[in-house]
Order: C-alpha cells, then sequence, then structure tokens
C-alpha cells in the first residue's frame, strides 16, 4: 500500500446519513473510497447527487455497482406498484429492502479485500428508523464477526475487519449537528424516495418526514429542494 493514510471503504448513497459518515471517516485520517448500488431504487437521483458529493468531498475512488435487488421485488422502494407509506407507521416499513444491508456489506467486504482496507463504514442508525432489522447494533456486529472468518486476509494475513458505524446511536437532529461541524453541505444530498429528476424532495414520504424534523430539532435551517407546491 503506497497510501499514508490507511484506507476505508465507506457506503455511500448520496443521502444525508451516507454523507456524513463520509466527513466522519475523512475526519479520521482514512483515504475514503466510496462505494453506491445501483439497486433499481426509485429514487435515482440519489446515486445523482452522490456523484457530485464525492467529487467535491475529494474521495479517493468511487465505484458504483449494478446488483439486481430490483429483479427480487419486495420492496416499496424498488417495486412501483407498491406505494411508499407516508410516516407515522408501525413496525417494519414497507420500504425495507430484504437483506440489503447484507448484500451492501458483502460488496464492501470484498472491496476493502481488494483494496487491502481493514475499515468498513455504513450510516446505519437505530433510532429514527428504528424498524430496519439490518439496522441494530446486534447485526453489525454479527456481520463483523462473519467478515473475520470469511476472508482470506483474515484468515493468512490476520487482518481484523471492523465495521464502523458512528450514528447507529444518533438521532437525525444529532447526525445533522455533526454533519455541520465537519462541514457537510446537505443542500445537495438527497434522502426523499420521490425525488424528481433533478433531486428536489416530494416533502411527503417517511425519509422527507424524518429528514425535516431533523433540521427542525437541531435548529438549523432545512436547506432541502423540495419539489413546486410542497
Ligand atoms: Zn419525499
Amino acid at each position: 500500500m503506497t497510501d499514508a493514510k490507511p484506507r476505508a471503504v465507506v457506503l455511500f448513497s448520496g443521502g444525508l446519513d451516507s454523507t456524513t459518515i463520509l466527513a466522519i471517516a475523512k475526519a479520521r485520517g482514512f483515504s475514503c473510497f466510496a462505494l453506491s448500488f445501483d439497486y433499481g431504487q426509485r429514487h435515482g437521483a440519489e446515486l445523482s447527487a452522490g456523484r457530485a458529493i464525492a467529487k467535491l468531498m475529494g474521495v479517493a475512488g468511487h465505484r458504483i455497482l449494478r446488483i439486481g435487488l430490483d429483479d427480487l421485488g419486495g420492496s416499496a422502494l424498488t417495486d412501483t406498484t407498491r406505494a411508499v407509506p407516508e410516516p407515522p407507521g408501525e413496525g417494519i416499513p414497507e420500504t425495507y429492502v430484504p437483506a440489503r444491508n447484507t448484500v451492501f456489506l458483502a460488496y464492501a467486504l470484498a472491496y476493502a479485500e481488494v483494496l487491502g482496507a481493514r475499515d468498513i463504514f455504513i450510516g446505519v442508525n437505530a433510532v429514527d428508523y428504528s424498524g430496519y432489522p439490518d439496522c441494530r447494533p446486534e447485526f453489525i456486529s454479527a456481520f463483523e464477526h462473519m467478515a473475520n472468518l470469511a476472508t482470506k486476509s483474515a484468515v493468512q494475513d490476520h487482518v481484523r475487519y471492523r465495521v464502523h458505524t458512528p450514528l447507529i446511536r444518533l438521532t437525525k437532529a444529532e447526525i445533522i449537528q455533526c454533519g455541520k461541524r465537519l462541514g457537510v453541505r446537505y443542500s445537495i444530498t438527497v434522502s426523499c424516495y420521490n425525488a424528481d429528476e433533478s433531486g428536489r424532495a416530494c416533502g411527503h414520504c417517511d425519509a422527507c418526514y424524518y429528514r425535516a424534523k431533523g433540521f427542525c430539532e437541531a435548529a438549523i435551517t432545512d436547506p432541502t429542494r423540495y419539489q413546486p407546491g410542497v
């Protein structure tokens, strides 16, 4: 490895949480390799925003992988015949994508092994989106344990992989405050599940609700670009 800084893989969507994670990983001294997925999500504007943000934040690399989670279906995020729910909801939301974080982390682990990185960052949060089972601390620690059994680097070279989840116990307001301190430009991040092609938010979906609530509770002016009439 020729980098002066240790390398990290950052799971990065172009949304509020993962952009904050990227800023945190950079602040902790990592050379960041962002990893995004085109999985047929209805909010494709998020990926366009992600390209711009990754460039702006000076990542060492940014890969966007096409994976066919939409071919399997089972989620309001990939199946346009299912409605995106409006909050507040009960139980595991319709926007849950079957095994998404398991799949994403598996790719991140493979990328880390290729890069010679030991650190993976993921913006899971167990507070505001508490309905997702693959955002819980016990899932992350189980994955980390598996990563250290499953790879050639761990078995042969005694590499210890770490999955970092600095947002896991933070409220949305605390995440926003943290990002603000690190200079994150939230105006160009896209969270909305129904964003239009230019990334303007619908103002009604789950993601819009939690994002707006977060800015309000953080006492920071919401810089989100909304669609006309919202
Ligand atoms: Zn929305």
